[in-house]
This record gives structure tokens, C-alpha cells and sequence, in this order.
């Protein structure tokens, strides 16, 4: 399986720092969108940390797709144990935490493991689809058909998240898994594009064939900018090149 993939991430138009952060390994076929959140930059450690911790504690690709899921639940548990450690080793880090979404793909398989309101979309045969649940409030009256999904940015309780890495000494993880294709076109993301640019939108920019997957990201996070940019905005797109029977290579195309 062949991988091509970029990332982009901004700090936004009216935000002061980026509590955002990501992880991309060649190596592991791992990738992860991490948005932090807490006072006096306890947003911005919370997020490098779950980030840094997750990517060291996964297993290698070539662990195979037996191990895939639990190698992320453990290392999903291992990043929630290391923030919950950090804020009650620092009180000035009290209360932060992060979202955590993460892809590994191992033999043609993807597994997904994810706590908060970044997401995970997988664009396939010109269609987009969410593949993660927010972990929010208004998510919960979207599913309970009291909200539609365009009204769920400028809900007033839009940053209320039910379930964040960091607060808590455990977590419970959502994992998700299938058969990764050739074409699939995978976007982590943090809430920060999801806001502003719509579903339609991101299925048009993941469906041009004719754009890198770096290409893709830093036109996913211009749009959320020209929209406003009201917050951090994150992307991280994961394609599984077509056509290649260069079995085990990943490279990164830069933007030319
Ligand atoms: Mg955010």
C-alpha cells in the first residue's frame, strides 16, 4: 500500500496562539489531529503532548492489522494518562485537555480511534463520509434530530465537549475500522475547519484527483480563513495512491 499525505495547520485569523497540534509517521502509517484546550497555554501543552505521546506509543506498521486496534486504544489510554499526569504535576495546567482523532493503516485496513470534535472523513468514489462522532453536546441534538448539522457551528453550547483526553485518569475511546482502497482520500481535522467550510466543500477539494494531498490541506485551510477563521484550523489528508504495486512505500509530495 502506497501513501501519499500532507498537513497544514494555522493558527486562524482571530485566535492569539495554535492549541492545535498533529502527528504524521511514514514509518508507522500513523496519523493524528490533536485541539487542545485550557488557559494560560495549557490548550497548546495538552495538545503536543497527547500528540507526541500517541505517536511514540504506537506500534509500527509492520505489527500488522491483528494488533492495530489495540495498539491504538492503548496508546489513546497512554497520551489520556500523560496529560492527566502533567496537570497534577503543574496547577497552573489544571483543567486542559484535548480532542484526539487518529488514523493507522495496516494491510489494507484503516482503524481510527477518536475522543472529542475533531474528525475524521473518508472521501471515496466521489463521496464524502464522516467516519467519527463528535463528542459534544450539540452533536447529541443533531443525532436526537433537534438540530441540523449546518446549524451545529453557531450553536451558542457549539464548544460544550462531553469527552476529552486529559480530565480523567481513563478514557473511553472510539474506534472505527474498514477496508482502506486505492483512491480512498482520508482528512483528519480539527473543529476549526469543520465550522466554517461545509461537507460539500471538503468532498469537492478531496475529490480533485489532480491535487497532492498537501495541496489539499493548504486549500482546505485558506477556505477556512477567507471564511473568518475563528479558530485553529488543522487538516491531515491521507490518500492511498492508486496504481502502485510498490508495496510498503509512503512518501510525502511536497507542494511544487
Ligand atoms: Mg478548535
Amino acid at each position: 500500500m502506497q501513501i501519499e499525505y500532507g498537513t497544514q495547520t494555522d493558527q486562524g485569523k482571530s485566535r492569539t496562539s495554535n492549541e492545535d497540534s498533529y502527528a504524521a509517521s511514514v514509518r508507522k502509517k500513523f496519523f493524528l489531529v490533536a485541539d487542545g484546550m485550557g488557559g494560560h497555554a495549557a490548550g497548546e501543552i495538552a495538545s503536543q503532548i497527547a500528540a507526541s505521546t500517541m505517536e511514540d506509543l504506537m506500534t509500527g506498521a509492520d505489527a500488522g492489522s491483528g494488533s492495530a486496534e489495540q495498539a491504538l486504544l492503548d496508546a489513546a489510554q497512554g497520551a489520556n494518562a500523560r496529560v492527566f499526569e502533567s496537570q497534577t504535576e503543574d496547577p497552573q495546567l489544571s483543567g486542559m485537555g484535548s480532542t484526539l482523532t487518529a488514523l493507522a493503516l495496516r494491510d489494507s485496513r484503516y482503524f481510527i480511534a477518536h475522543v472529542g470534535d475533531s474528525r475524521a472523513y473518508l472521501h471515496r468514489d466521489g463521496a464524502l463520509e464522516q467516519l467519527t462522532r463528535d463528542h459534544s453536546l450539540v452533536w447529541h441534538l443533531y443525532e436526537s434530530g433537534m438540530l441540523r448539522k449546518e446549524e451545529l457551528s453557531s450553536h451558542p453550547q457549539k464548544n460544550l465537549i462531553t469527552r476529552s483526553v486529559g480530565p480523567h485518569p481513563h478514557i473511553e475511546v472510539d474506534l472505527e475500522r474498514g477496508d482502506a482502497r486505492e483512491g480512498d482520500v482520508f482528512l483528519l481535522c480539527s473543529d476549526g475547519l469543520t465550522d466554517v467550510v461545509s461537507d460539500e466543500t471538503i468532498r469537492t477539494v478531496l475529490g480533485d484527483a489532480t491535487q497532492s494531498p498537501q495541496q489539499m490541506c493548504d486549500k482546505l485551510v485558506n477556505l477556512a480563513n477567507d471564511a473568518g477563521g475563528p479558530d485553529n484550523i488543522t487538516a491531515v489528508v491521507v490518500r492511498i495512491a492508486p496504481g502502485s504495486d510498490d508495496e510498503g512505500r509512503t512518501v510525502r509530495i511536497e507542494l511544487t
